[in-house]
């Protein structure tokens, strides 16, 4: 694929780093350097392990060089003649791999500028000296071919800008992203812990961080009871029969967890001298009663013969569920349905368990248990235009509440040129019409991609830009055609007759998990008052005002609010510190002629000293602020 500019300039800007690695060590084994959204990086092997210092020195000698003005000059050759010139500059480990990764009949091309010459289909700029503003960033651990059985390599990052000022800009950006990593500030507010014993990637939320996962799930509830959802609630696993009819196992297998086999069936396989192969087989494998079902219902061969079994080989047991559906169809399919009695929507902030390569795993954003805000919608054909005009809406009023109305949106819409699709084609077109419209009436750019519906139905996802301009894909919305073909849906139409409902699948912001995670970055962990775990400080300027910090402690807690007495015996500046470090949006100094009016003076995070104000002033504020969900306004309100 053609190279932008913007990756073009980054992708020499890693050829001028290779340069300058070999220059410095010339021992170095080269792989490989492409451009990234962000910049480029180079991964190389190398015995000496570098550091901050060796990013200097390498960056030192890319600008010298940037400086001499080399041409970057194209050379094609024979696949012979590539190998003998790779093994000429004793680049063999890595780049005979990637030559051999070329297909016949492509042409093989190597760019040189000055001394080094690299295995690359291009395309780069002209001269080196088009290299004005790069800087090296960081150093990683990357397997090479991302594969952990494969040697691990240093990727060494970097980032190039067209002008100095944008590099400038950008580093700016990553400096704040720095300082609001979601895993810093997680760590330093004490909002949710990683414990190795528990599990990499599981979660455990403390005491301050569910507070904030509480307000939102609040919040989000009551949105979907205005718009006429139904809360259930599932079980964390389901029988591994649910997920063969689902399509969800063994499709999907190597994203969860191994399932869970009944001890029964384990002492029967133990007896049997039954072999690990031979137990994946037979906990992949179907009854024919099952594979019957489900190839008459979607009317062509979903389950293949070669994985049926006998009843008495198949394997029982459950799966850490990987996703709620199932559950929920299978509340929906509890009871007969009329079409008046549809939409029905199911709602559960439900908790689904994936396996994530430990590599992938990244505080609360990659993680192997999350909760999603999920919902399932059963509805008929005519109504999924409404129902997803519904999901948007709430997506709109959750973000912006929340300060988050710069974002977009991207329809995924079926191949034309594909049949992989399930369902007929008007019922397509009527329903990536709906997507269209629904979306339209959001009145926010979006995108039309071709290609990336799912094989069951269309779908819209959500990509929210934070206060820093980073932007973050949240959840989607899907319209799915297939799992009520699995499951036997039904509903009885006006005509009475039986007809299928169509599904609607929407986790709009993807995980509580992974929503936090963002939320945190994008507030910089200064909350708004309704999200703060901890709303309201008092501080006494000394024990004289300690009663009337007792009892506005106490008067505050009846009114439900988040709020502690610093009880410590230091002075009135260390108090006010540690209120700022804790990020406690109001913090009220009482000292004698507080103590004396009933007043409180206040300090707010957002807008400093707000000067003295009689407590139930204050209080009655507070509350308005905390009912509303206010944002932390920065100017008076
Ligand atoms: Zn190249
Ligand atoms: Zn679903």
């Amino acid at each position: 694929m053609a190279m932008t500019p913007l990756e073009e300039l980054r992708h020499s800007a890693s050829h001028i780093l290779a340069t300058a690695l070999l220059r410095l060590y010339p021992d170095a084994k080269l792989d490989i350097g492409p451009p990234t959204d962000m910049g480029f990086y180079y991964d190389v092997d190398l015995d000496h392990a570098l550091t901050a210092d060796d990013l200097v020195r390498l960056e030192a000698e890319m600008k010298k060089i940037a400086d001499e003005n080399q041409p970057f000059v194209r050379r094609e050759m024979s696949r012979a003649e590539a190998a003998a010139l790779i093994t000429e500059r004793g680049q063999e480990r890595y780049k005979l791999g990637r030559l051999a990764d070329i297909p016949e009949g492509e042409a093989i091309s190597f760019y040189q500028n000055g001394e080094f010459i690299d295995l690359c289909a291009g395309t780069h700029v002209r001269y080196t000296s088009k290299l004005k503003a790069f800087k090296l960033l960081s150093i990683a651990g990357a397997y090479h071919r991302g594969d952990e059985k494969n040697k691990q390599l240093q990727r060494i990052y970097g980032t190039a800008f067209p002008t100095k000022d944008e590099l400038a800009q950008h580093l700016e950006r990553l400096e704040q992203a720095k300082l609001r990593d979601h895993r810093k500030l997680g760590r330093d507010l004490k909002l949710f812990v990683i414990d190795d014993d528990v599990g990499p990637g599981l979660i455990l939320w403390t005491p301050a961080g569910s507070v904030i996962r509480q307000e939102l799930q609040n919040f989000i509830g009551e949105e979907l009871r205005k718009q006429g959802y139904s809360q259930v609630f599932t079980p964390h696993i389901g029988k591994l029969e649910l997920y063969k009819t689902s399509g969800h196992f063994p499709y999907y297998k190597e994203s969860q967890f191994t399932p869970v086999i009944e001890n029964e069936s384990l002492a029967k396989l133990l007896h049997e001298g039954c072999s690990c192969a031979e137990m994946v087989v037979r906990l992949d494998a179907v009854s024919a009663h099952l594979a019957a079902a489900v190839n008459q219902r979607t009317g062509r061969e979903t389950i293949s013969p070669d994985r049926i079994r006998p009843d008495a080989e198949l394997l029982n047991g459950f799966m850490l569920k990987p996703m709620n559906c199932p559950h929920h169809i299978k509340i929906y399919a509890s009871q007969p349905h009329s079409y008046r009695d549809l939409p029905v929507r199911l709602a559960e902030f439900g908790t689904v368990y994936r396996w994530e390569q430990s590599g992938e795993l990244n505080g609360l954003t990659r993680v192997r248990g999350f909760t999603q805000d999920d919902a399932h919608l059963f509805c008929t054909e005519e109504q999924v235009g409404a129902e997803m005009q519904g999901c948007l809406a709430l997506v709109k009023t959750v973000l912006t509440t929340l300060g988050m109305s710069d974002y977009r949106v991207r329809v995924g819409l079926r191949d034309p040129d594909s049949n992989k699709y399930t369902g007929a084609a008007e019922h397509w077109d009527k329903a990536e019409e709906a997507c269209r419209q629904a979306v339209r009436t959001l009145g926010v750019a979006f995108t039309e991609e071709p290609g990336e519906a799912a094989f069951y139905g269309p779908k819209i996802d959500f990509v929210v830009k934070d206060v820093i301009g980073r932007e973050w894909q949240l959840g989607t919305v899907q319209v799915d055609y297939n799992l009520p073909i699995r499951f036997d849906l039904s509903y009885i139409g006006a005509d009475n007759q039986a007809h299928r409902p169509v599904m609607i699948h929407r986790a709009p912001f993807g995980s509580m998990e992974r929503f936090c995670g963002v939320l945190i970055e994008h507030f910089g962990g200064d909350f708004p008052a309704w999200l703060a775990p901890e709303q309201v400080r008092l501080v006494p300027i000394s024990d004289k005002t300690l009663d009337y910090g007792r009892s506005l402690l106490a008067q505050l807690k009846a009114d439900g609010v988040r709020v502690s007495l610093d009880e410590h015996n230091d002075k009135l500046g260390a108090k006010i510190r540690r209120a700022e470090l804790d990020k406690v949006p109001y913090t009220l100094i009482l000292g004698g002629k507080e103590a004396e009016a009933q007043a409180v003076s206040i300090r707010s995070r957002a807008r400093g000293d707000e000067g003295t104000l009689p407590f139930a002033d204050f209080a009655a504020r507070l509350k308005s602020e905390i009912q509303s969900r206010a944002l932390a306004d920065k100017k008076k309100i």
